[in-house]
């Protein structure tokens, strides 16, 4: 049986990598080298021109990263996957890898504001436009789009609203016009896999959850290999006419016997090679060790996550408890059929006593730790209108979710008893 048909536990323990071929190492060693040795002159044309696969130099490929590139591909039921140096060069990279100047894609508003912020302001001076539209409804993508548009993106479990996106739903309309959807899974790797429901391309900040130590920045590109660019090739002339960046290959046809990877080598052969945001050969080994106990790490993080927002729910300083297991209707119907094992641990709390309530929480916390960050083994918080949202104004900040009293927690995988006595002390400091 392929190591890929088997369970997630086992996946990232296996999948890509049996033993180091000149040492029999069991762990997967750290390449750290620029450059490969060819065998022949014959072999280094025939790697140059794809007719082979191999190494070459490392800000292409190299094989620390391509253990973790096959491990997550797999994780995520993807035929492969193109590591880079971080989750914005992966979101970048992603919808770049498709999208000309002239072109536009469409955006769910509920994402991470370093996305909201490349996508409108950086990506609009490359002349590619982005169009956002509130996800709770779906149709919303399909009005928002014209010929020009090359994709759809959007978060499955996007915080502060936590509301889990509608994949499926948007990923058939999607197909019916021949566009693909790009989903960012940061916020739930093992628990949600959006290539199951439709979409087509998968990214992941493995600075989160992947990575899990809060010890290194990374982001990774799944391909589903599920799209037919072929069948649309009026709407992605750059991967179905002659590309000058790579002596007039056309990508749907230059790699076709190798299986439907024609998406993720262009954007290693041509995006990574010039852009150069390269993970380091180190980084890949660290989350490759991350991976190893991701599935481990997230029934903790989901079992903590649920203790605290049900204690917090009775909290009388609170006036709300944001999280996918207590919301209802339509949004809990979406976070019961897109999560499966548990509701992520991110948790979102509206303290009664506003911005000055939140500001005296977060400085009373002991244990938890006060970053911009998610995704650690240990709890964080941060309260967004005094940091990450603070340039915005008031109506700014409910639009994205964000109230002046809210805090968002996210839980580690301490003893939930002792993340619960900390919160509740800075409580009682409010
Ligand atoms: N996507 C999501 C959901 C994130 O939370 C983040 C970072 O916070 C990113 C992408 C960007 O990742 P990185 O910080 O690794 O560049």
């Amino acid at each position: 049986m392929p190591t890929n048909s088997k369970h997630a536990e086992t996946i990232v323990l296996h999948a890509g990598y049996r033993c180091d071929p000149t040492t029999t190492s069991v762990a997967v060693p750290i390449y750290q080298t620029t450059s490969y040795q060819f065998n022949s002159t014959e072999h280094a044309g025939d790697l140059f021109a794809l007719r082979q696969f191999g190494n070459i130099y490392t800000r292409i490929m190299n094989p620390t990263q391509a253990v973790l590139e096959e491990r997550v591909s797999a994780l995520e039921g993807g035929v492969a996957a193109l590591a880079v140096a971080s989750g914005q060069s992966a979101s970048l990279l992603a919808v770049q890898n498709i999208c000309h100047a002239g072109d536009n894609f469409v955006c769910s508003t509920d994402i991470y504001g370093g996305t909201w912020n490349l996508f409108q302001n950086t990506m609009s001076t490359m002349g590619i436009e982005c169009r956002f539209v509130d996800p709770a409804d779906p149709e919303n993508f399909a009005k928002a789009s014209d010929a020009r548009t090359r994709c759809w993106y959007g978060e499955s479990l996007p915080n502060p609203k936590l509301v889990v996106f509608p994949i499926a739903e948007v990923a058939k309309l999607g197909r019916a016009m021949g566009i693909p959807l790009i989903m960012d899974n940061t916020a739930c790797p093992i628990l949600c896999r959006p290539l199951e429901h439709g979409a087509a391309i998968v990214m992941h900040s493995t600075t989160k959850y992947i990575g899990g130590h809060g010890t290194s920045i990374g982001g990774i590109i799944v391909d589903g290999g599920n799209f037919d660019w072929e069948k649309h090739a009026d709407r992605f002339p750059m991967l179905n006419t002659p590309d000058p960046s790579y002596h007039g290959a056309v990508w749907t046809q230059a790699v076709k016997p190798l299986g439907p990877i024609a998406y993720i080598i262009k954007a290693r052969v041509t995006l990574l090679r010039d852009i150069g945001a390269a993970m380091s050969p180190f980084n890949a080994f660290m989350f490759i060790q991350g991976l190893e106990t991701v599935a481990l790490r997230m029934r903790q993080h989901c079992s903590n996550a649920v203790a605290v927002a049900r204690h917090l729910a009775e909290h009388p300083k609170i006036s709300k408890v944001i999280f996918p297991g207590l919301m209802t209707g339509e949004q809990k119907r979406r976070a019961d059929a897109y999560l499966e094992g548990g509701y992520g641990a991110l948790v979102g709390i509206e303290l009664r006593g506003g911005k000055e309530a939140g500001r005296k929480f977060i400085d009373s916390l002991k244990l938890l730790y006060h970053v911009a960050n998610i995704g650690d083994v240990r709890s964080l918080a941060i309260h967004p209108a005094t940091t990450t949202h603070s340039q915005l104004s008031p109506e700014e900040q409910l639009q994205t979710g964000v109230s002046e009293g809210y805090v968002r927690l996210s839980i580690g995988i301490e003893h939930p008893d002792d993340i619960i006595a900390d919160i509740d002390q800075a409580l009682g400091a409010v």
